[in-house]
């Protein structure tokens, strides 16, 4: 009876000895994300002139069911507006990604950046200089 259990414990752990592990050893390795997870967003800007997409439309604004964007617009000479300032509070928002999806100008993304905490509530307010920054490493 004895014998019978040892065997069988021994058997399920040389067989685990065996097999591929399902975990990672973070931080040092990292899963890939999948491609269209929701996480960090970013603002996009012109590849060219390096101007900011966003034409301040308010539909982003509008969507999000946390109401945590808020965008300040700014006026342009031709009379075509730009967000002169754009928060998000990250702290807020429930990652649907419904202000990405709205967008007409695809002037908000999200990045692959999962690793958001903070201690500070304060913290979770982004800039519109740290989303048009988001996708780079320091970001
Ligand atoms: S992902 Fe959803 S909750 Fe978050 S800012 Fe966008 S619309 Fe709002
Ligand atoms: S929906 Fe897009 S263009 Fe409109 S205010 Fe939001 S980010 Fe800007």
């Amino acid at each position: 009876m004895l014998f019978n259990d040892l065997r069988k414990g021994l058997s399920v752990t040389i067989k685990y000895l065996f097999t591929r592990p399902v975990t990672c050893q973070y931080p040092n390795e990292r899963l890939e994300v999948p491609e269209r997870g929701r996480w960090l967003h970013a603002l996009e800007k012109f590849e060219d002139s390096g101007k900011i997409k966003c034409i301040d439309c308010g539909l982003c604004e509008r969507v999000c069911p946390s109401k945590c964007i808020k965008i300040t617009p700014i006026e342009n000479e031709d009379h075509t507006k730009n967000a002169a300032e754009y928060e998000l509070d990250l702290g807020r928002c429930l990652f649907c990604g419904l202000c990405v999806e709205v967008c007409p100008e695809l002037a908000l993304s999200m990045t692959d950046k999962y690793e958001l905490a903070e201690y500070d509530r304060e913290k979770f307010i982004y800039t519109k200089e740290q989303l048009l920054n988001s996708k780079s490493k320091e970001g």
